[in-house]
């Protein structure tokens, strides 16, 4: 894609602090560090999402986003990770070429924090709502 900056990454044409890459994937750190180590990992093919990304290439990511978080615990001193990639504007997305965030954690704050707020919704609306995602599934 021409005006993808990770296709043009992936190419070279923008420079990047690789810290992995093979035939599909390539990991790089994030140059926003969130927290120190922030790592992005990217397939190498563009695709908009990680809902859109064929199985088998989505599971290379992974598998390099999982190695990449077990270093980094390793190395950093980190004491946990988190591991998200965003899908769609609304979910914070804006490089719509799949990739995967590597976040190790220090503390439970510094840097990022990922906040699930409860929404006070009916509990008795569970079960169909559970019903129309599993009919589909
Ligand atoms: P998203 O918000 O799409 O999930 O994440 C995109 C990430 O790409 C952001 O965290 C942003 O800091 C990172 N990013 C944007 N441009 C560049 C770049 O040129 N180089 C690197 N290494 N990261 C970038
Ligand atoms: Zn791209």
């Amino acid at each position: 894609m021409d005006n993808c900056i990770f296709c043009k990454i992936i190419k070279g044409e923008i420079p990047s602090s690789k810290i992995y890459e093979d035939d599909d994937v390539l990991a790089i750190l994030d140059i926003s560090q969130a927290t120190h180590g922030h790592t992005l990992v990217i397939s190498k093919a563009h695709y908009p999402n990680f809902l859109s990304t064929p199985k088998e290439i989505m599971h290379k990511v992974m598998d390099v986003a999982q190695r990449i978080g077990q270093v980094e615990i390793a190395v950093l001193g980190a004491k946990g990770v988190n591991i998200l990639t965003n899908v769609g504007e609304e979910a914070g997305q804006t490089i719509m070429h799949y990739h995967v965030h590597v976040v190790p954690r220090y503390t439970r704050d510094a840097g990022f924090q990922i906040t699930l707020k409860e929404n006070a919704v009916d509990k008795s609306l569970l079960p169909a709502l559970a019903n129309k995602i599993k009919e589909k599934l």
